[in-house]
């Protein structure tokens, strides 16, 4: 609906106008959005983006780390056609089912049994956000342990840092304070752990294994003070995304699943990044060696063309539901879209995609050739303090001063002005919301070339911030 001012000026009413005035724009400031208006962006190609003023931009943000396979895959658009056509729609409520949902669990579970050593993953739940399927596995650690008879045994430890999604449970998972600030998060049966990132939050004197040894007797010590039979599960993303892409310590997730074992503590796994191939390997459970009760996924299970998620559930906890099933009736949980046959058909074409042109290989060294590339042009910038990444999945930390690693303050938003300066450079990154990082993660398909030119554009846009940059250090 128009307002009459705006109806007054109909003559003169752009689509930008027309955003502002009926669009609620998620994680967004209104005040800006009123002041800047929209950015809008029209077609997308491989790695490369077009917005409405024709403009092109190298996509090193892969949207929201979610466009795997890259923009514009006509053999997408021609299974999503013939999907809708054979059937548009119906629900798996009540043991309904449609076969490429079907063959979508099947496939799911046969890439995780086969390329990242998790034989004991087995049942495949659907749904259509990566905070949706947090927020099925936060009600799951609650199901099971109401069924296998330790009810108070439902605290869930998540860490600061970690970003687990905004739905209502997710949120209260997601430990970045300025996702909770004024919503009334986070809530008591969630408690977070110190972020375990050893570049930047090292004691003085501590070497990476001391501090893993800090970040491990932490976890233990909240799991005693709690009470073991309170703590069901430990949600962790095996390298944090946004919260800056936080690489874990030497040995922290062996460690971690000795205590988890130890305590009878589930493991939730949050794969919705790091999953399908965006590391360079199929999955980071597979790159850690994990063994995960509950694994979620979503974003490169259909790299985006149609929203898709899924929570993995081990043999552990599918023994408990099935054997509890007489007794309890139908597992009250699911969605409208729960095993979308359109989706479903999608996410198979995409994985075809994935597996016929190596995408996972090629992320491997097309990200070791990114990651060499920036840590080389940014060797020698006074705020740069560190360039860390594991495939496609690339941070770059910025510092006040980077010898004694002084942050910025959080106020000076560094990495959003060079990321702002980015785009003007015809680049899209990402400044993350936890500490002053900028994300690398473009599409999966993108070439060395496409490569060069982020590096040099990005370079460029920073180099051109110094002064700007220190002055913001002293302050
Ligand atoms: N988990 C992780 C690790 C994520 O990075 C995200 C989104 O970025 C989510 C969960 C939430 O996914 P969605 O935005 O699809 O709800």
């Amino acid at each position: 609906m128009l307002d009459e001012e705006v109806l007054d000026g109909r003559a003169n009413y752009t689509l930008e106008d027309m955003d502002r005035h009926s669009l609620f724009h998620p994680l967004t400031s209104i005040a800006t959005h009123m002041d800047k208006g929209p950015h809008i962006m029209d077609r997308g190609q491989g790695a490369r983006l077009r917005d409405h003023s024709g403009r092109e931009f190298v996509d090193c943000s892969g949207g929201l780390w979610c466009v795997n396979i890259g923009y514009g895959r006509p053999e997408i658009a021609e299974v999503a056609k013939q999907a809708i056509l054979d059937l548009n729609y119906f629900h798996i409520f009540g043991s309904s089912s449609n076969e490429a949902t079907i063959r979508l669990a099947d496939k799911v579970l046969s890439l995780f049994h086969e390329r990242a050593n998790a034989r004991h993953l087995k049942r495949v739940f659907f749904g259509c956000s990566g905070s949706d399927a947090n927020d099925t596995n936060y009600k799951l650690v609650r199901y099971y342990a109401n069924l296998r008879g330790t009810p108070e045994k439902k605290k869930i430890i998540s860490r600061q840092g970690g970003y687990h999604g905004l739905t209502a449970a997710a949120a209260r998972l997601t430990g970045i304070p300025s996702y909770h600030k004024a919503w009334d998060l986070p809530t008591a049966d969630v408690i977070h752990t110190s972020c375990p990132h050893f570049y930047r939050f090292a004691e003085a004197g501590e070497d990476e294994e001391t501090f893993c040894n800090r970040m491990i007797a932490e976890i233990e010590a909240i799991i005693e003070r709690e009470g073991p039979d309170t703590v069901g599960a430990f949600i962790a993303e095996p390298i944090m995304g946004t919260g800056g892409v936080l690489l874990p310590p030497k040995g922290y997730f062996d460690r971690l699943q000795a205590v988890l074992d130890r305590h009878d503590i589930l493991l939730i796994a949050d794969e919705v990044i790091t999953g399908f191939g965006r590391t360079g390997h199929w999955f980071a459970t597979g790159l850690y060696g994990l063994k995960p009760d509950l694994v979620t996924l979503a974003k490169g299970i259909t790299s985006a063309y149609f929203p898709v998620s899924a929570s993995v559930v081990s043999e552990r906890i599918w023994n408990v539901l099935e054997k509890a099933s007489p007794e309890y009736g139908p597992v009250m949980h699911g969605f409208t879209y729960s095993g979308h046959p359109v989706g479903a058909a999608i996410g198979l074409a995409n994985i075809a995609i994935l597996e016929n042109e190596d995408m996972v290989g090629h992320a491997g060294k097309v990200g070791a050739h990114l990651l060499a590339g920036l840590r080389q042009r940014l060797a020698d910038h006074p705020f740069v303090g560190d360039v860390r990444g594991e495939g496609l999945m690339i941070g770059v930390e910025f510092m006040a001063d980077r010898a004694k690693r002084r942050p910025f303050a959080p106020s000076s938003n560094v990495h959003r002005l060079v990321a702002g300066r980015a785009v003007e450079h015809n680049l899209m990154v990402r400044a993350l919301p936890f500490i002053e990082v900028i994300s690398f993660s473009p599409p999966l398909c993108i070439t060395e070339a496409e490569c060069d030119q982020a590096i040099e554009r990005f370079g460029a846009a920073l180099d051109s911030m110094t002064p700007e940059l220190a002055r913001l250090a002293i302050a």
